[in-house]
């Protein structure tokens, strides 16, 4: 194993707010009063607060970036602990490929530190501006059908339960399945080790295509490296990317305007105005072309104004007829949503609550803007679609907005007993279950 490595300053990260005790997601629209917040750096000073009689009575929550649009950290009333001072790569192992890396370090810090030693993730969400434990806490993707959720990259991880006990869940515990997709109730995870692979480019392509091409051949998703496609609802323009490893030399192409196709795609204008934006986001977006890229760049997106969004995942052989579902909704009701819908795919893994468990999976991500904190005109348009794709065997992603019973989740989960065993085992007294979990999980 090296030594511990400083971390590379990155740019700034965008993260949720918490002034004094009131905390808000990154989009504004998950907010509360906390009792406290405390900024823990030690796994000393982590135990107390999980032993501590106050902070239990009302419920800890661990707050990563505070990214999900989920109100999975439900701020009300409880003790948050905010891992921002425990922070860091621990190690990096060049024989076994893995990185062990402290749970508040923030995806981006971890891209840098693993370029700057030759490595690199297997692969990346659109964004990398949350922390590696709230990254996997949620079953977080990319679009690879060759690889599952980042979660499954995991290969070990430490967590302090409710109890005050550090476990250490390698592979050969059958509770690192359970641990992978943890949702933050079963404790504090300390650190996690994930499989990594040397660093490498990506040569990356960019085509506007017809949306009805693209579902009429999406078994064509299933040979690509990376890939996946964006839909430009309002209009029948998608554009589709593709990605895979090369040698060629790194290009200085600028890619597509990021500003200006937040300001075309964000909105929530009536669906004729809309129709306009968005192809003109198409076309701006289809400027891209060919890019190669440093692989973390070429995954990452650049983060959008605030937006509230729900994904649902279903089978690879359900998803051309619930895109053209969703399609027909979007023109039947005519919804506000924002561009671009987002489509991508994963391969299966072995996470209990694992969205892609079953199969190659693909991923539908609808966003809506919020215009103003504690804004509300997400919730109509973002329910319309939930009840479309749930009707497609989807899964909501856990980290976005549903409006699913937790007797629904259930029945489509296998292993969601096996879940709330582990769960119930690590924390009977329910310390860590803040309100939105303990109405799925009491069902
Ligand atoms: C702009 C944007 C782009 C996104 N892109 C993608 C994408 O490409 N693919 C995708 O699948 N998702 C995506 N997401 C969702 C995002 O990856 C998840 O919401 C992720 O969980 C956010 O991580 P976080 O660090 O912000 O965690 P938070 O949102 O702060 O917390 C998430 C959960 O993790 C728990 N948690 C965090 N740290 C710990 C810890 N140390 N111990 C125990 N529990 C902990 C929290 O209690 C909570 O339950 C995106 C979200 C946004 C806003």
């Amino acid at each position: 194993m090296t030594d511990a490595r400083r971390l590379t300053p990155g740019p700034e990260i965008t993260t949720g707010g918490h002034r004094g005790t009131a905390w808000s997601n990154w989009s504004g629209a998950v907010r509360g009063v906390a009792d406290r917040l405390l900024t823990p750096g030690t796994t000393e000073q982590l135990r107390e607060v999980v032993l501590d009689d106050g902070a239990r009575a009302r419920g800890i929550s661990v707050v990563g970036s505070g990214h999900s649009y989920a109100n999975l950290v439900a701020p009300a009333g409880r003790t948050l602990v905010d891992l921002r001072n425990h922070r860091g790569v621990v190690a990096v192992d060049p024989t076994a490929m893995t990185v062990t890396v402290k749970a508040g370090t923030t995806m981006r810090e971890l891209n840098w530190e693993l370029a700057a030693a030759g490595f690199a993730l297997p692969n990346q969400s659109a964004i990398d501006e949350q922390t590696v434990a709230g990254v996997v806490a949620t079953a977080t993707h990319g679009s690879s059908p060759k690889q599952g959720t980042l979660s499954s990259h995991v290969v070990s991880a430490r967590i302090l339960t409710a109890d005050g006990q550090v476990r250490a869940i390698t592979q050969d515990d059958p509770e690192l399945d359970g641990v992978r997709v943890h949702l933050g109730c079963l404790g504090v995870v300390l650190d996690l080790t994930f499989a990594i692979v040397p660093g490498h480019r990506l040569r990356k392509v960019v085509v506007r295509r017809p949306l009805p091409d693209v579902l009429a051949s999406l078994d064509d998703f299933r040979e690509v490296h990376f890939g996946g496609f964006w839909w430009y609802p309002h209009t029948s323009q998608a554009i589709v990317w593709s990605a895979a490893p090369t040698d060629e030399p790194h290009t200085s192409s600028p890619g597509p305007p990021g500003a200006l196709l937040s300001k075309l795609c964000n909105n929530s204008w009536p669906p004729r105005v809309a129709g306009a934006a968005h192809y003109a986001a198409a076309l701006a977006a289809s400027t891209g072309g060919v890019q190669v890229t440093r692989c973390d760049d070429a995954l990452l997106h650049h983060l959008p104004p605030p937006v509230q969004g729900t994904e649902y995942s279903v089978p690879f052989g359900q998803a051309a007829d619930a895109i053209r579902a969703l399609v027909r909704e979007v023109r039947r009701g005519g919804l506000r949503i924002s561009a671009p819908v987002d489509v991508r795919f994963t391969a299966a893994d072995s996470a209990w609550l694992s969205p892609s468990r079953r199969g190659i999976t693909c991923h539908i991500g609808v966003t809506h803007p919020v215009p103003a904190r504690g804004s509300r005109m997400w919730i109509a348009p973002l329910r319309a679609v939930d009840s479309v794709l749930w009707n497609f065997e989807g899964r909501p992603h856990w980290a976005k907005v549903h409006f699913r019973t937790g007797q629904e989740l259930a029945a489509r989960y296998p292993e969601w007993s096996r879940f709330q065993e582990l769960r119930r085992a690590w924390d009977p007294d329910g310390v860590f279950l803040g309100s939105h979990l303990r109405n799925l999980f009491e069902l």
